[in-house]
């Protein structure tokens, strides 16, 4: 069942990846972007922290929410606004309709407004003969070809000038020069005369303020201060999680909408509005009126969603697609519903439902980057894991997702009878019949498996008892136990080599295919069996170690919030170490060491190692050791994501590849010797990718 679900989302990616141009420009506008947002965190008091202050601004008011919407909406009222509680996106239409109907509108001028295309308001306006105009330019353009949007900040990215200037030309009968200017001069001509005529201007807000009833809204262009000024009557059409306790709490967000956005500090026009002018009363056009539409759609039963609540922290700033690293190649129209990228998700399962936002899970790599980014710390990938779990529930995992799920299973049994299997990885004809049944992509390079695996090394070898400085927990997982034991040899050995004493207590791998896949319940039985194993040694003073940097996030990162930070799970995330991390604390670069003189290394940072140090302690190592070394990357994913890139076709090998693709040419354009990485699966699609040999640091011991 779920396999024929993902058919149809296969053949929107193979479409995707026959447009290269759209994706081009969408990575470029996602760099600049993310480019624009580091050089403006610089400037920022406290820089990326903003994030923390963001999150606990938005936490509390969807906690009072309540209360809030009541006092924004009296101090609203107050102020000679009218307020309406639309239930769902019906009720918010017919008030607009009847609006219309009562002051016999015949034109409705709209500034750039999520909330409103949520509810595709414009389809039932137009229908009922009114003439609704997008003013954003980015909005009108999708407006004109009738398309949805492709990013959340930048709806037409995807639409090049001279796509831009056609667009113009034929809806104005007018010849437009494919140059930018050109084309604002026919814009500004073209929407003149809609601004001074409309006769309802409606707006989103980007936030609603409890303690005084004003809203605000932020545009580049000047067209939301124009279409809910000039006219008069003014529709705000606002979604209930926009309301914010007070002026200073709204001042942040004033500040990390544009910053998380595109790096602008802020944006051009920001517009504070208590109601309307008190001028227009008893002119003879009579007085200006102003509707506030205050949406739920979905919002207040998220709140009650523990699973989901935090996704009405989400403040719309779309930087999370700046870093989604399948977005960034699919776009959109394949990667969203109306809501495009990693929220969208989310957002979509909550006011769109779960038919919707499952058509499209799928593409969710689950490579973090976006919780890494975001300014109010949503941890998107376990809402989305969410997401894919309750769609499962009703429709099962896919072929290929249950193979992944089971690579633990798959492993021992490739170690158990390793000369055979590793024979059968190699033959094409078995490779035909595992991408058949297992729906693994026969032209991946799979890592052949040990008979001794390092769990045997490590029960099998004689110990030698020496006074310790340091004992350590090791934690090895899936690859390093059956594909690699030579780098948990190597990492347990210099371990010792520098005086520690090292324990392996009894584990599972760390089961992260569960949460990308979705299975939450596994993935929690697996969380809850390794933090019972591992805590009593947290609390004996073992420092614990994984030299798999997935391995580590999970003993950081997941397993709390799979166990609602249980005590022991805050307890082994508290002494949890990245190796390197670990290391280049007390290896001073004295271990007696080959020299990595003369050898120059491109390093790649693996996704779920951002948050642990994004490979510091490696490269550091390695320099003092002689070796040089440069960090190079796109600033996004090598494509994997974990097993993503094993599975077979457009959601798997072929999306991974093209992910990977601008990674591969950075490292093939860089001259370096070799790449380092400390992922096993990152080495992997690098191999594949790129031709150059790619070692793990440890490698380098034994060359
Ligand atoms: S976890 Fe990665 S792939 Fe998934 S939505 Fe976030 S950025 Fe995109
Ligand atoms: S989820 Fe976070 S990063 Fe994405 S749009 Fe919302 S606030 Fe911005």
């Amino acid at each position: 069942m779920a396999d024929v679900h993902q058919a149809a989302l296969k053949a929107r990616i193979v479409k995707a990846l026959e447009e290269p141009k759209h994706s081009a420009a969408l990575l470029r506008c996602m760099q600049r972007g993310r480019d624009n947002r580091a050089r403006a965190l610089t400037e920022l008091p406290g820089g990326a922290d903003f994030r923390g202050t963001v999150k606990a601004v938005k936490d509390r008011c969807i906690e009072h929410q309540v209360e809030l919407v009541n006092r924004f909406i009296a101090n609203a009222e107050a102020r000679g606004t009218r307020v309406f509680c639309a239930r769902n996106g019906q009720e918010a239409i017919d008030y607009v309709l009847k609006l219309a109907s009562d002051r016999k509108a015949k034109v409705i001028a709209k500034s750039k407004s999520l909330t409103t295309e949520e509810i595709e308001i414009n389809d039932p306006l137009i229908e009922a003969g009114l003439k609704v105009i997008e003013t954003d330019l980015g909005e009108l353009i999708i407006q004109l070809v009738h398309e949805k949007p492709y990013h959340l900040v930048f709806p037409s990215v995807h639409k090049m000038a001279a796509d831009v200037a056609k667009i113009f030309a034929k809806e104005t009968g007018t010849e437009v020069s494919e140059d930018i200017p050109s084309i604002m001069k026919v814009v500004r001509a073209y929407l003149r005369p809609i601004f001074l005529n409309a006769d309802i201007g409606m707006t989103g807000a980007n936030v609603g303020i409890a303690e005084n009833g004003c809203i605000v809204i932020e545009t580049n262009e000047g067209n939301g201060r124009l279409v809910s000024s000039i006219g008069d009557c003014h529709v705000c059409v606002m979604g209930i999680e926009k309301i914010v306790d007070t002026i200073e709490d709204a001042m942040l967000m004033v500040l990390a909408h544009p910053v998380s956005a595109s790096g602008q500090l802020p944006t051009t026009y920001v517009t504070w509005m208590g109601g309307r002018s008190p001028l227009g009363e008893g002119e003879s056009r009579g007085p200006r009126e102003s509707h506030i539409i205050l949406l739920d759609n979905g919002r207040r039963s998220t709140r009650d969603d523990v699973a989901m609540r935090e996704s009405l922290n989400c403040i719309r700033c779309g930087a999370c697609m700046n870093v989604c690293p399948t977005y960034g190649v699919v776009g959109g129209h394949v990667f969203g519903h109306i809501y495009p990228g990693p929220i969208g998700i989310p957002w979509t399962a909550q006011v769109h439902g779960l038919e919707n936002a499952g058509a499209f899970a799928s593409l969710c790599i689950s490579c973090g980057l976006c919780k890494e980014i975001c300014p109010a710390e949503i941890d998107m990938p376990m809402m989305i894991a969410e997401v894919k779990r309750r769609f499962a529930v009703e429709h099962g995992f896919a072929k290929a997702e249950r193979t992944m799920m089971g690579a633990d299973g798959f492993a021992a049994l490739g170690s158990a009878m390793a000369p055979i299997a590793n024979r059968m990885i190699q033959s094409k004809t078995a490779r035909k019949v595992m991408r058949a049944t297992l729906g693994i992509d026969e032209r991946r390079a799979l890592p052949p498996f040990t008979h001794q695996t390092f769990k045997k090394w490590f029960h099998a070898r004689k110990r030698v008892s020496q006074e310790s400085k340091r004992r350590v927990a090791f934690f090895v997982d899936v690859f390093a136990n059956h594909n690699r034991p030579d780098l948990g040899q190597s990492a347990v050995e210099l371990l010792e080599r520098l005086g520690c004493e090292v324990a392996l207590p009894e584990q599972r791998s760390s089961g992260y295919p569960f949460i990308a896949y979705g299975n939450l319940d596994k993935a929690r039985e697996v969380a809850t069996f390794n933090i019972a194993r591992l805590a009593p040694f947290a609390k004996d003073g073992y420092d614990i170690v994984a030299t798999e940097p997935t391995a580590a996030y999970c003993l950081k990162s997941a397993y709390l919030t799979l166990l609602h930070s249980s005590n022991d799970s805050e307890f082994v995330a508290g002494r949890s170490h990245e190796f390197f991390e670990y290391l280049i604390d007390f290896d001073t670069g004295t271990t007696e060491f080959p020299s990595l003189k003369g050898r120059r290394f491109g390093f790649h940072i693996s996704c779920h190692q951002r948050p642990l140090g994004a490979g510091h302690g490696a490269v550091e190592w390695i320099r003092r050791h002689g070796g040089e070394v440069k960090i190079i990357e796109t600033g996004t994913c090598c494509g994997m994501g974990g097993t993503f890139g094993l599975k077979s076709g457009p959601l798997g090998y072929d999306l991974s590849m093209a992910v990977g693709k601008p990674l591969f040419d950075l490292f093939n354009q860089s001259g370096v010797d070799a790449i380092l990485t400390e992922s096993s699966v990152c080495a992997i699609q690098l191999r594949e990718g790129t031709g150059l040999p790619v070692y793990h640091p440890l490698e380098l011991l034994a060359q």
